[in-house]
């Protein structure tokens, strides 16, 4: 084809005078540029994947919070897409990161709980993008308990880390970074930005804040110290007609630590050794000038606890304290979302780059009087998710339909025009951005989790639009049913009311219908 146009151009060329010659050639230089075949790789679009560690969307302002205004989160889901309704297949640290990597439940992927190995042999979307001709890089938290495959870059933090001068493993290589994790793990991506962005690259950005001990940076250490948070509704849950709630053990009032939730020296509290001794392995790593600081701005805390005398206005303070501490953590995750999205703009970058910004799980603030992840109640089960990509999706959309964390891995796969393996197990959201029509599209969400840890049971369920449904199987055995129209608290448990008996039937009957779908080994 190139040979034929380049021989017309020729023939042309010889059969008119010089000067005319000339002013053809500049008049068919661009058309003969735009002839040539383009590198393939250079319409491929960059890929930015910022993750939070337990981040729940009930303190991001563009999920409506009230508690906190996180300008930089909310700027990707303005000039992207908002996922009103993104949950993960399995709310804990590990297996949701696991499954982000695979594509593929836990149940396949093999990574079902925190103790869990990853088996870095198997597939991964790092590893298919890879073979398209990215560049790939992680740095932050990883969390798996093997090295990370398929990144030509990985820096991580080993462990849960640790939230100053925190140790990395660089490629096998320990490194110890002066200053605070969220701002440290943020250097380095934008660094491995400026050293790889001439080809199309995919870049994890693991943030391990706002997860426990909350430690905040200097900077925010007096931020909110004025606001005095609402409790939320359902705080004094009595766990009535719901057993795995009443035996569990990450209850606001009974089981945070004084001393690494509520930042106060306390050593004849009850607190568990190893909370305490990472706690105190946390403030080791501060300079004295650091220790300093954090000494005195936890001063006036020391001395309200010590003036508490009953057990509810103490409880309640120490609402207060892990929300003070937890968005404190937030508002640096938020100001370093920031710095990502403006070295975009300054390198001009944005316009051909993918971001995305979820956390690998919700959390609960106070609701059912839990923190912490794991149950299947929406503050856990949901995820907060939104996606940034100017060239190809239209900005301010809010999408309604149920999307999952598996969805992840086939989204950025079709974006980066490579072929999804058929033997994932999420759908790529691209039909849904892209509001094709009819849409072939998941009409309810299958959960299972499997760590019996804190006094949970292991339980798998089904949310539709409307009811949710959930079996806690081991150890406690015992079925749950949401009206979520008529109780989006999740406080009435309706399984046992005769009237229910057809839906729960029905719900069940798609419940094993999902089981079998995504081969879960539970449905035999
Ligand atoms: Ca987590």
């Amino acid at each position: 084809m190139m040979t034929i146009f380049s021989g017309i151009i020729k023939l042309i060329l010889q059969l008119i005078q010089p000067k005319a010659r000339f002013i053809l050639l500049v008049m068919l230089l661009p058309v003969a540029i735009s002839a040539y075949p383009q590198d393939p790789l250079a319409k491929k679009p960059n890929i930015v994947f910022i993750m939070s560690d337990d981040h729940a969307y009930q303190t991001i302002s563009a999920y409506g919070s009230k508690l906190i205004n996180t300008p930089a989160i909310d700027r990707i889901a303005r000039e992207g897409a908002l996922f009103k309704k993104a949950f993960v297949t399995n709310s804990i640290c590990g297996p949701s990161r696991a499954v982000i990597l695979t594509g593929k439940y836990s149940h396949i992927n093999g990574f079902m709980d925190n103790n869990d190995r990853f088996n870095g042999d198997q597939q991964t979307l790092p590893k298919v993008l890879r073979k398209e001709g990215y560049r790939t890089a992680i740095v932050g938290k990883w969390h798996l308990n093997s090295e990370p495959q398929g990144f030509d870059y990985w820096n991580i933090l080993p462990g849960q880390g640790e939230y100053y001068q925190p140790n990395f493993n660089k490629m096998g290589k320990d490194t110890v970074y002066n200053g605070y994790v969220t701002d440290v793990t943020t250097n380095l991506a934008l660094e491995w930005i400026a050293d790889n962005k001439d080809k199309p690259f995919f870049l994890m950005i693991h943030q391990k804040a706002p997860h426990r001990n909350q430690m905040p940076p200097l900077e925010n250490l007096n931020l909110f110290n004025d606001r005095k948070f609402d409790l939320p509704a359902n705080f004094y849950d009595d766990y009535k007609n719901r057993e795995a709630l009443k035996v569990n053990k990450i209850r606001m009032a009974d089981d945070l630590d004084f001393d690494q939730d509520s930042k106060v020296i306390c050593d004849t509290c009850p607190a568990s050794k190893n909370n305490r001794k990472a706690y105190q392995r946390g403030l080791k790593r501060l300079t004295p000038e650091q220790r300093k600081l954090w000494d005195k701005a936890y001063a006036k805390e020391q001395s309200e606890f010590l003036s508490i005398k009953d057990e509810k206005t103490l409880a309640q303070w120490q609402y207060q304290r892990f929300i003070q501490d937890y968005l404190r953590c937030i508002k640096s995750v938020d100001d370093n979302v920031d710095r990502v999205l403006k070295y975009l703009d300054a390198q001009g970058l944005a316009e051909n780059t993918i971001v995305v910004y979820t956390s690998d799980q919700g959390f609960y603030l106070g609701e059912h009087g839990l923190y912490d992840k794991r149950f299947m109640y929406e503050e856990s089960f949901r995820t907060p998710m939104m996606i940034r990509y100017p060239k190809a999706i239209k900005a301010g959309k809010q999408i309604d339909q149920f999307v999952l964390n598996l969805d992840i891995a086939p989204t950025l796969l079709q974006y980066a025009g490579a072929k999804v393996p058929a033997d994932m197990q999420g759908a790529s959201v691209k039909n849904v951005l892209d509001e094709k029509k009819p849409l072939d599209w998941r009409e309810n969400v299958y959960y299972h989790y499997y760590e019996k840890l804190y006094g949970l049971s292991a339980h798998y369920g089904l949310r539709t639009d409307r009811y949710k449904l959930i079996h806690f199987y081991d150890p406690v055995d015992s079925w749950e049913l949401y009206d979520l129209k008529e109780d989006p608290n999740e406080m009435k448990n309706l399984y046992k009311e005769p009237k229910h008996a057809q839906l729960i039937a029905k719900l069940k009957a798609e419940l094993k219908k999902q089981q079998i779908k995504y081969q879960d080994p539970i449905a035999k």
